[in-house]
């Protein structure tokens, strides 16, 4: 099946940006425009409530809203249901005093879903090492309406974990680069690279999984952190299952008692979960998330949410 077949099978996902308005109130524009609650497939005004994330709408894979009030005044986010996943499992405090980083922001998608779940207080940081990146990181933020985010052109990696700025931090998400090997248009693409250079894209998966894991063990020396979300729009195992094995054995987990989070607090209803036989402990595989761009209606993704219970520890950082 190519790439194209695939991303028509893939609902039109819009993320209600219950900052500016309310999913009931979105609910009613669309209606007023002709759309019709139903299946996204039924109809191309067909529309439906996703059933695992709230506040994200699917319409059929040809509608199109670059052109919509809605889209152009920030009130939805056109984001796939799986990436909506890292957001809602790390699932930020509220608290005028909470501290949340995202480490790895441009474009936005995630940090302004943060901030919404975040309900506007507090801070979040949102890090991007990259100029360019950035400025279209902070137009993003700006136009979702993101007040409680302090964007910074930083590498995350050159952050000092005990900087009094940033050291109550509880919350990170870790979404670094990767891949991109489950994002369904690039697949036929991606496969004859594979195919033609098996050797190159063993090396690159190499750096890659070493850059990632590096960014996981940067996030555990945080002294007051309690939850990573880490998670890659990947399929390969190199990127995912293998990067959380080597995470959690890693000086910085042993030291700073993190431990997966169990099944029940990591999208439980979700059926697609991590691959046992790649990972060192198969029972963890339960407290993954995977998503199959052939199975499950959205891109390729993965998600391991890493937990510790005590409090502030004191890391050698
Ligand atoms: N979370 C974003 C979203 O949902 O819109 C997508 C993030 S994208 C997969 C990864 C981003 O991390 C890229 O913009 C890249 O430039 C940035 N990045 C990579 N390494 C970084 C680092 N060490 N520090 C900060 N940003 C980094």
């Amino acid at each position: 099946q190519t790439g194209d077949a695939r991303a028509a099978r893939i609902p039109r996902y819009v993320r209600v940006n219950t900052t500016l308005w309310t999913t009931e109130e979105a609910i009613q524009f669309y209606e007023s425009r002709g759309f019709f609650i139903s299946g996204p497939f039924e109809s191309s005004k067909g529309f439906a409530r996703d059933e695992h994330i709230p506040d994200l709408l699917l319409f059929s894979p040809q509608c199109q809203f670059h052109d919509d009030p809605s889209y152009k005044t920030g009130k939805i986010i056109l984001q796939d249901k799986a990436s909506c996943f890292p957001a809602i499992v790390l699932s930020p405090p509220t608290g005028d005093d909470s501290v949340v980083i995202d480490a790895t922001a441009a474009p936005g998608n995630k940090t302004s879903h943060l901030s919404m779940l975040m309900c506007n207080k507090g801070k979040l940081f949102a890090f991007e090492r990259d100029r360019k990146r950035f400025s279209t990181l902070t137009m993003m933020l700006t136009k979702a309406n993101c007040g409680n985010v302090e964007p910074v052109n930083i590498d995350f990696l050159a952050v000092k974990p005990t900087d009094p700025k940033y050291s109550a931090t509880t919350h990170i998400l870790l979404d670094p680069s990767c891949s991109g090997s489950g994002i369904v248009n690039r697949l036929d693409h991606l496969l004859e690279t594979e195919d033609e250079n098996d050797a190159d894209q063993e090396e690159r998966l190499t750096k890659l999984s070493n850059f990632q894991l590096t960014m996981i063990c940067h996030a555990m020396k945080f002294p007051s952190v309690t939850k990573i979300v880490y998670s890659t729009c990947s399929i390969h195992a190199m990127e995912n299952e293998h990067v959380v094995c080597e995470a959690l054995k890693s000086n910085e987990s042993r030291a700073g008692g993190f431990r997966l989070a169990p099944l029940q607090d990591i999208l439980p209803t979700w059926p697609r979960r991590g691959l046992a036989d790649e990972m060192d402990n198969p029972d963890d595989a339960s407290s993954l998330v995977r998503c199959s761009p052939d199975l499950d209606a959205t891109n390729g993704f993965f998600v391991a949410c890493f937990i510790r219970n005590i409090g502030p520890c004191n890391l050698d950082v």
